[in-house]
Formats: C-alpha cells, structure tokens, sequence
C-alpha cells in the first residue's frame, strides 16, 4: 500500500495525482494534503479522500481553515513551513508527492528523504537549486528519488536497470507557442499568445516557460542531476506531438523512447506505484489509428533561454538557480505587461553575469542566491 503525503494538493499535478489516487483507491492512500493558500480545495479534498493531515503555507489561509468547520472532525492541522516540513515527515507516509509551485517544497522535501521516505518530484526548483543536496541525501538514506515530470519519468522508464549502458539522453520539447514563429515574429508577441501550449494544458508561468524553452533548460538541468550526465551528454529535440516523451540512446546505439498520450496521469501513475504496474486510468495510444511523430532540432538563435539553461548547468555552482529566480521574475513582469517577450533572456543573461558564480555550502546558501536573483533581476 502506498501511502502518500501530497504537498501542492490544489495545483495542476495535485489534481492530476488526485485522479489517479481515485482511480486506485485500494493501492494507494492520501495520509496528508498540503497547499500554500487555497484551504476551501484542501477541506474539500480532506472530505472526499478522509485525509486526516492537512498543512497549510499560509498563516491567514490556516486560520480561516480552522475556523471554517469544513474540513473532517480531528483534522491535524500543520502550519507554515515548519508545518510542511512536518508532514512531510509524517511516520505513517512511505511516499512523498513533492508538486508546490517555487522553491516552497524544497526544504519539506529535503526532511522528507532524511527521514527515509521515497520523495517523487514534480517541483522543478528541487533538483534546478539543490540537485547535488537531494541526490547526496538520496544516496545516503537510500530513498528513490522518482521523477514526475513526463520527459524524466520517461527516461527513467527507458534507462531501467542499465544505467551503465547510457550514451546520451534525448530530452523531447513540444516548441511550445511560437515553434513555428520566426525571431521577429516573438519580438512582437503578448502575454495571450504566450499562454497558449498547442499541447499541454498547465499553469501560465510553465506555459510560458514552454514558450520560451526556459522550461526545457531547466529540465536539461533536472536531467543532469537525475542521471548524474553532463549537459553536454544530454540533446534536446523538438517533437511537436508530445508523444515521445523523452529517448535513452544507449552505448550500442540503440534508443529506447517511452510514448503515451500528453497527459500527467501517465507519469503521475507511474512513479505512484513503482516498480509495480496498474492499470491506466486514461486511454492509451491506438495504434489502428494513424498518427506521425516528428522531430527536429530546435532553434538555438530562437530560443535564447535554451543556450542560457546549457551555459548555467557548465557553469554550475549557483548559476542554474540564478537562472531559475531570474526567469521566475522576467515571466511575471512579461504576464503583467511590464516588459517585451525577448526581454525575458536578456534579463536571465543580466543576471548571470552580474552575480559572481560560486559553490553553494548548503541548502540556505542556494536560497540567498535564489533571493539575491530575484532582488537583481526585479530592478
Ligand atoms: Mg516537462
């Protein structure tokens, strides 16, 4: 029996995990439930799954929450980041679903896996800001780290028991918006078009991180930390159908890819019941219908937070986490109208140049130059 703690119950991946928790309701089940704000989503989910820990980020949202009578009778309630970190390391869970949006979930995560639960990932920040913390604990402990996110989950699938054999990883980009946009044309975009994905349907700052493939940049990084590889050992290649969702090229040459329709569930499942396998809870592919798969290179002129992404990860140290605020803070000033689209890069470049590069000590050291980014990047 998998029994889950789901930090970033009310967000995208949460829902997602929520349907495949659902649909396996004798395999898996939901010890506690945290979010940052939305306390109504959690009572209602406390309600339907009878979770009997509940942590809340915020300290108002926590104390409506308790007043509010919503939620079931004896409901344990956890309060701000010492609260996330407590559930997180709850003795009752074995598994803990890391999906809070920004660097919130790493410090849960990290007691998480120092407290011997396997963690599974969706969170970006985690392994982008402290890959060498949350590998270094992993090992350790020896607690699996499981990647959600649909490419690492799919290497994972393919790599297997032969991680000795891997020669390159291929890493597939759906090219987001503006695939088939010419440079000049991106100059002229706004924030509309940004956050239409031909494919995915996700929150607006990953849509448009796709856009841009800042979101790729950031997963190259999450790959090298996964896979223990260097960038320069990981291709990244534009598949628009998002159905391979990411390719092992092997010593012998040979590539292995994992395909399933563009839907977390897939992922989500996976790494809920790993090793075991269940039944799916959406179709799968069919292949008595006709379908192509293509794949190309992608622009590296275009796509500018692309070459950043690869030179932070060479560079390592603080660098991909400078990268990471930097971005966080140009797509919120992009959302808002506050500046053009290609402004985006020129920002994360500013950034990387400005704050000299060093090796981060700890976990705190990594989120001062994570602030340090963010205050620079701002101006
Ligand atoms: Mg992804």
């Amino acid at each position: 029996m998998r029994k889950i703690i789901l930090l970033g119950a009310t967000g995208s991946i949460g829902e997602n995990t929520l349907e495949v928790v659902d649909a396996h309701r004798d395999a898996v089940e939901l010890v506690g439930i945290a979010a940052n704000t939305r306390w109504r989503e959690l009572a209602a989910i406390a309600q339907k799954y009878a979770v009997k820990h509940v942590a809340i980020f915020d300290e108002t949202a926590a104390q409506e929450a308790q007043g509010s009578g919503t939620f079931p009778a004896g409901t344990r309630f956890y309060v701000g980041l010492d609260g996330l970190i407590e559930i997180a390391t709850l003795a009752e869970a074995n598994l803990v679903v890391t999906a809070v949006v920004g660097t919130l979930g790493l410090k849960p995560t990290l007691a998480a896996i120092h407290a011997g639960k396997d963690v599974a990932v969706a969170s970006k920040e985690i392994l982008v800001l402290a890959g060498q913390f949350v590998m270094a604990a992993a090992r350790e402990r020896g607690v699996s780290i499981l990647p959600m996110d649909s490419e690492h989950n799919a290497i994972f699938q393919c790599i297997g028991e032969e991680k000795r054999h891997v020669d390159r990883l291929i890493l597939t980009a759906s090219g987001g918006a503006f695939r088939d946009y010419t440079l000049e044309e991106m100059a002229r975009v706004v924030p509309a078009d940004a956050l239409k994905n031909p494919n995915w349907n996700m929150g607006p700052k990953v849509t448009v991180d796709s856009s841009s493939m800042a979101n790729k940049g950031l997963e190259l990084i999450e790959a090298t930390w996964l896979f223990d590889l260097p960038e320069s050992r990981i291709d990244i290649v534009v598949h628009p159908q998002s159905i391979v969702h990411s390719m092992v090229k092997f010593c012998d040459g040979s590539v292995i890819a994992q395909l399933a329709p563009p839907s977390m569930t897939f992922p989500i499942q996976h790494c809920l019941f790993y090793p075991k396998r269940l039944a799916g809870t959406r179709p799968s592919l069919d292949f008595t219908q006709a379908f192509s798969l293509e794949f190309r290179a992608p622009d590296y002129g275009k796509y500018k937070c692309l070459r950043l992404a690869r030179a932070a990860s060479r560079a390592g140290g603080i660098a991909p986490a400078v990268f990471n605020a930097a971005n966080e803070v140009a797509v919120d000033a992009f959302l808002k109208g506050k500046i053009p689209y290609l402004e985006i890069p020129e920002i994360i470049e500013r950034s990387l140049e400005k704050i000299p590069n060093r090796v981060p000590v700890d976990l705190d050291d990594v989120l001062a130059a994570d602030a340090e980014a963010r205050l620079l990047s701002g101006q």
